[in-house]
């Protein structure tokens, strides 16, 4: 079954996601740090009439880094490309992405994590010095064809910062880390979608889905799409906050933006009673793979501060205790 509050996108999104998606600084809220440094550095690079440095963004999916990509094109005039790591296969495959461009361009890799080193090492002097260095053939027949590119710039999306080589981040002039976005931000963005959507959401309706969120503008958009159904059903012109909840618990959605799996994992750390519980024997009492947990479930209950990460596994925190109601936690108290 499909998760509701899953963060990786669902193929059925892809076309809605385009047309909901924010195409200029004004309608793209949140992240007032980055926007701002991006401006700078977009304005600077066009007195300079220079492309722009490379950039990377990482934070956990659904947080709007592809978006901003597509901003930053706008705002350059620019053509975008997109693709991402494990489309790209063998050394021509990238060869054949980068004699494509034109001067100024942007090519957009996302899970940039993901390459592979043997097409990464066609990256570094791709990034530094705009030149490939193809090698034809093999044995003591091989060449190498050296090729100028035009000037473009790279910007790569990582939902794992720590997986990224270090030569690689280094060849990057700008990195940028996305925020989880505030309540607020969320219900801004549901409000704007819901006008581009033509269904109107009240406002303590909006406040509501911008709660059960968990931070991430892909997941608010969902439950927008959900709620709607319900409020079309029931004949609603504007979506009332009473169909929202109800159309929220039925999805299963707690009041937090919780769903099954989180509460499954909050459960499993509470039950260790304060013992650190290492990644793999989380996977496997949850049957989860543990790059999902780590990236997908893990990120906004450490943010929320319901888990901590520390070196010998994951713990609950009192937070977690006092969601289950087991209330009263003091330090240490329940573990003694
Ligand atoms: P990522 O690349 O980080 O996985 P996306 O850029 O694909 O995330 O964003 C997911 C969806 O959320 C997009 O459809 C976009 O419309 C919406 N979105 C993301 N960030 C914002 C924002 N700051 N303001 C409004 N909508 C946003």
């Amino acid at each position: 079954m499909e998760r509701i509050v899953e963060i990786e996108r669902f193929e059925s999104e892809r076309n809605d996601e385009v047309s909901l998606r924010p195409s200029s600084w004004d309608e793209y809220i949140g992240q007032e740090k980055i926007k701002k440094n991006l401006k700078v550095f977009i304005e600077a690079s066009q007195k300079r009439k220079e492309a722009l440095d490379h950039i990377l963004f990482f934070g956990p999916p659904g947080l709007g880094k592809t978006t901003l990509a597509n901003i930053i094109a706008i705002q350059m005039n620019a053509n975008i490309k997109t693709t991402a790591a494990p489309m790209i296969e063998k050394a021509g495959d990238l060869a054949a992405l980068l004699t494509n461009i034109e001067e100024g361009d942007i090519l957009f890799i996302d899970e940039i994590h993901r390459m592979s080193p043997a097409i990464e090492e066609i990256l570094y002097p791709a990034m530094e010095d705009f030149r490939l260095d193809i090698i034809i053939g093999s044995g003591p027949a091989a060449q190498t064809v050296k090729i100028d590119l035009p000037h473009f710039t790279l910007i790569g999306a990582t939902t794992r910062a720590g997986m990224l080589s270090s030569p690689l981040r280094e060849r990057f002039g700008m990195h940028f880390r996305m925020q989880f976005y505030t309540p607020k931000e969320l219900e801004e963005i549901v409000r704007q979608a819901s006008l581009k959507l033509r269904k109107p959401t009240r406002t303590d309706a909006a406040v509501e889905i911008a709660k059960r969120s968990r931070g991430t503008p892909r997941i608010a958009l969902r439950l927008l799409r959900r709620v709607r159904d319900f409020a079309e059903v029931a004949g609603e012109a504007q979506i009332s906050v009473t169909t929202t909840q109800y159309a929220l618990d039925e999805l299963g959605v707690n009041h937090l933006g919780f769903d099954e799996q989180d509460i499954r994992l909050l459960e499993l750390l509470v039950s260790a009673k304060g013992k650190p519980m290492g990644l793999g024997t989380i996977g496997a009492a949850m049957s989860e793979d543990e790059g999902t947990i780590e990236d997908v479930l893990e990120p906004y209950l450490v943010a929320n501060g319901y888990i901590e990460r520390t070196a010998r596994g994951r713990i609950a925190t009192q937070k977690s205790y006092e969601h289950f109601r087991l209330g009263g936690v003091a330090e240490g108290g329940l573990f003694e």
